[in-house]
């Protein structure tokens, strides 16, 4: 196994987990019980950590590198109902329109 993320909360480790999930990539959390009862473990050793099969590793990082930057791109605005759309979103979350870029 390798690890490819460590957060110092569980949540934050949870979300990593499931956008690997989405992307098909099974992973493991570990250490989510160990926080605070460290003792004299470095901080950074019982953080939650995931971890993904080693053939895993290099897409894993990818997916999670790609969530952890900005969506590129301009903003849209929702054809059906006005609303400001930012790139990241291929659909309107207030009336669930398809960016018309999307659909090309
Ligand atoms: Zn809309």
């Amino acid at each position: 196994m390798k690890r490819v993320y460590r957060a110092a909360t569980l949540m934050q480790a949870a979300h990593a987990r499931n956008l690997l999930l989405a992307a098909g990539i099974d992973s493991e959390l570990r250490n989510q019980y160990l926080a605070g009862a460290a003792g004299d473990l470095p901080m950074f050793e019982t953080w939650p950590q995931v971890l993904v099969e080693d053939g895993d590793e290099a897409r894993a990082l990818a997916v999670l590198a790609r969530a952890e930057r900005p969506a590129e791109g301009p903003t849209w605005t929702c054809e059906r109902c006005g609303e400001q759309l930012e790139p990241q979103f291929t659909s309107c979350w207030r009336c669930a329109e398809a960016d018309p870029d999307e659909r090309r």
